[in-house]
Formats: structure tokens, C-alpha cells, sequence
């Protein structure tokens, strides 16, 4: 198996002020020729830095990618420090110094000095033509590696991967393309998803499918990568085995996936909401073209509220504003003052203090449709936003299973 790592150069990328976008384009392009990364290393504008990240990564792989440092200013280090790792000189080229040269004389300005460095290249080493700049990349070989620099402008990075890097790479190592796929679950935490999948995952890596869990907030991605056909099986198997806690199979968040199913039905919905203060509205209008299928809502966070919108006055002065009845009837109210398909509602305990003899982290949902009024309690973790997040992804859980007539709690 051919190794490749990345070395991504630049100060910016350590201090968080640019966020590292080149590893991704990078990891695709390797992609398309069945290869994948095996380290990616971020180096500081530092040339003894940068030189022993080169010499590391070339102890261990086939292939050394660089990405940044090629430009012209005294902190683009990447080809000194790729010369000094060879223990080789700079050459300047005359005609890269001329293709410079024909660049400014075009814009008519006057050419800085500096913009020279860009025509020194580490002897031995061949040139990467850079159709979108003005920093040609570099391939030459350092101990038992090829290494290839690009530049750090991840629109100049993006055409090198395609025009060069790929080609290069499909020679070097001609695989098959590998693909990636995402499932994506509700409200089941990243440990117990991965102990359902366990086994699968155990067969399936021994046909080069690996597994990546990337859980956020209750959802969980389940990103396989590997040969297309071993991927397809392996997906199926996930799917059939999370059942109806996997909501996604092709990636799409789940506001998506319902205004999907909504949409399909020819249906809408509105929704009241009390904890979630309008996020549940707001994810349900994240997606462009969401009018199609959402009317809109009422927030009914004080108790008056929920009986302005009509509950019943007397139930909610028994039982209090958190209550799975009080829920439905804030469903079917909303549901006929906007005329919609479904009404969607929530009400529960954000925190940190209780309400009544509910905790934080209590949530009811109710849900009207033409097929009647169904509500679910939900005990969430008990943190303010965690509740808040969850409840929201919850009520469009509810909605989503209705739709799909799955049960509400498997
Ligand atoms: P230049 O000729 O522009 O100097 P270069 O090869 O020297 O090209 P860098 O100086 O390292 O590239 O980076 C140029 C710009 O590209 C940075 O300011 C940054 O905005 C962007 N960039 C560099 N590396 C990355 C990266 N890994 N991810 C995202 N953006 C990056
Ligand atoms: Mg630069």
C-alpha cells in the first residue's frame, strides 16, 4: 500500500486564524486513485521546522504532499527548506524568472525584487506547472519519497491536485477509486451506535471499509470509506441494523430529510414551541425552497401563551405548562391556525431549575396530523443547550418517523 502524508506549512494554520480546508481537497483528490492519508503534520513558517517534518514524513512514506510556503515573501519557506533537507543547492531558473517577469510586464506594475524566490529550485527537482498563479510546485525525490509541494492558496492547490498531483499518483499507484458514504443517526450517543455496529465493522475493515463516527449533538455521522462495492454492502448492513435511528443515508441533515418527505406527500407543517424559543422554525427554514413545506409557528414560552394559542385553561392550570396532553393540544391548536398537514410541538424543562416535579432535561412533543394527535416524552441530558439542541432535533425526529409510519421509540 502506497503511504501518504501531508505537510501543510504555514503560522495561520497553527494559531486557528485560517482553518485547514487543504487536508479535504487533498484527501479527495487521493480518493480518486484509491489512496488516503496517513498523516497530515502542520509546520510553523519555520525552517528547521519545516525541514524536520520533511525528513520525518519521507522515513515513513511513499509520498510526502506540500501544501503552502512557495509563495514570494520571506516566510514562504517550504523550497529552501526542501533543499536544505536534500542537502542540495538552490538553482535559479531562468525561465521561470521569465515566466514571472511576462506575468507583471501583462498587468503593467513593476515587478518586486522579491518575486524571484519563486524561480529557485532545489537541483534535481522537477517543476509542477501552476495554471491558476505564479509559484510553480515542486517533485523531487527526498530519501526513499517522492515529494510533492503545491501551493497553500487552496484555489492554486485544488487545479495542481487535478493537473499533476492525480495523474502523477494514478501512475504511481494505480488503485481503484475509493468512495465514501454517510449515515446519519438521531439521538442515540456515538458509543452505543458504534457497539451496534461493532461486528459489521469488524468484517467490513477486512474489505478495506473503514469506519469514521462523528457524533454532534445527538447526531451521529457514520462516514464509510472504501472500494465501492464493499461500501454499498456495508451501508445496507448498517442501515438494516440501526433500523429506524438512522434518518439519513446520503448525508442530509434531518431538517432536510424532512421537508424531503414533506414535500413528497404534498404536505406542511407548523409548529409551537415553548423550551426551544423558535429552533425548531429555524431549522426547519435552514434549507433553501423550506416554504414549499413549512407555515410557520408560534413561541408560547410563558404558560399565558400556550393559552392564548388555546389550550385548555383548566388543564393547564392542574397540570402546569410541562405536560404531554398540554403538548398535543399546542400541536392540533397550531396545526388548524395555520392549516397545516401537521402541527408540531414542544414544551419541557430547559434548566437549571426544575419546573414542578419534572427535572431538567424533560421534554414533551406532541404532533396533530389527519391521522390524530400522538406525544413522546423525552428525557434529555440535563444541560441548558444540550436540551435546548436536543429537543429540537427530537420534534423532527417525531415528525420524520410519523411520516415514514415507523414506531416512535426504536
Ligand atoms: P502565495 O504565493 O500566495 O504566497 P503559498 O504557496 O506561499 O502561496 P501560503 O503563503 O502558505 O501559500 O498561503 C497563501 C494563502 O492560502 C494563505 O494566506 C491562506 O489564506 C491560504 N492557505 C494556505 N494554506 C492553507 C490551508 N492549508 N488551508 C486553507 N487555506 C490555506
Ligand atoms: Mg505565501
Amino acid at each position: 500500500m502506497t503511504r501518504v502524508e501531508l505537510i501543510t506549512v504555514g503560522d495561520e494554520l497553527l494559531s486557528g486564524l485560517v482553518l485547514n480546508s487543504n487536508v479535504g481537497r487533498v484527501a479527495d483528490a487521493l480518493a480518486s486513485v484509491g489512496l488516503g492519508l496517513s498523516i497530515v503534520c502542520d509546520v510553523s513558517d519555520d525552517l528547521d521546522e519545516i525541514v524536520a517534518a520533511a525528513l520525518a514524513a519521507a522515513e515513513r512514506a511513499d509520498v510526502v504532499l506540500f501544501s503552502g510556503g512557495l509563495g514570494p515573501t520571506s516566510d514562504d519557506l517550504t523550497r529552501d527548506a526542501l533543499a536544505a533537507a536534500a542537502g542540495v543547492e538552490l538553482d535559479f531558473d531562468p525561465v521561470v524568472a521569465e515566466n514571472l517577469k511576462a506575468r507583471y510586464a501583462e498587468w503593467g506594475i513593476p515587478m518586486p525584487e522579491q518575486v524571484l524566490r519563486q524561480a529557485e529550485v532545489p537541483r534535481g527537482a522537477e517543476l509542477l506547472p501552476n495554471p491558476r498563479g505564479s509559484a510553480p510546485g515542486l517533485s523531487m525525490q527526498l530519501r526513499g519519497a517522492r515529494v510533492l509541494a503545491l501551493p497553500g492558496v487552496p484555489g492554486e492547490l485544488q487545479a495542481m491536485l487535478a493537473g499533476s498531483v492525480v495523474p502523477m499518483l494514478a501512475e504511481l499507484a494505480p488503485g481503484p477509486a475509493l468512495v465514501t458514504t454517510m449515515l446519519r443517526s438521531a439521538l442515540v450517543g456515538e458509543s452505543a451506535v458504534a457497539e451496534s455496529v461493532a461486528e459489521i465493522q469488524a468484517r467490513a475493515e477486512k474489505d478495506g471499509v473503514r469506519f469514521a463516527f462523528l457524533p454532534n449533538l445527538g447526531d451521529v455521522r457514520i462516514r464509510l470509506t472504501g472500494p465501492p462495492e464493499a461500501v454499498a454492502a456495508t451501508e445496507a448492513e448498517v442501515a438494516d441494523k440501526l433500523g429506524a435511528q438512522i434518518y439519513s443515508r446520503d448525508g442530509r441533515t434531518m431538517d432536510e430529510v424532512v421537508h424531503g418527505l414533506l414535500r413528497e406527500r404534498a404536505a406542511t407543517v407548523a409548529v409551537a414551541e415553548s423550551l426551544t424559543g423558535g429552533m425548531v422554525g429555524s431549522a426547519l427554514t435552514d434549507m433553501a425552497g423550506s416554504s414549499a413545506t413549512f407555515l410557520g409557528g408560534v413561541i408560547v414560552y410563558a404558560t399565558g401563551a400556550k393559552a392564548e394559542l388555546g389550550v385548555d385553561a383548566a388543564l393547564l392550570a392542574e397540570r402546569g405548562p410541562v405536560d404531554a396532553e398540554i403538548a398535543g393540544q399546542l400541536a392540533e391548536r397550531v396545526r388548524e391556525r395555520f392549516g397545516a398537514s401537521y402541527g408540531l410541538a414542544c414544551t419541557g424543562v430547559a434548566g437549571p431549575e426544575p419546573v414542578g416535579d419534572y427535572p431538567p432535561g424533560t421534554v414533551f412533543l406532541g404532533l396533530a396530523g389527519p391521522d390524530g394527535v400522538r406525544t413522546l416524552r423525552r428525557d434529555l441530558p440535563p444541560r441548558r443547550d444540550f436540551v435546548r439542541a436536543l429537543a429540537v432535533l427530537a420534534a423532527l425526529d417525531l415528525l420524520r418517523r410519523e411520516l415514514l409510519g415507523l414506531p416512535v421509540d426504536s
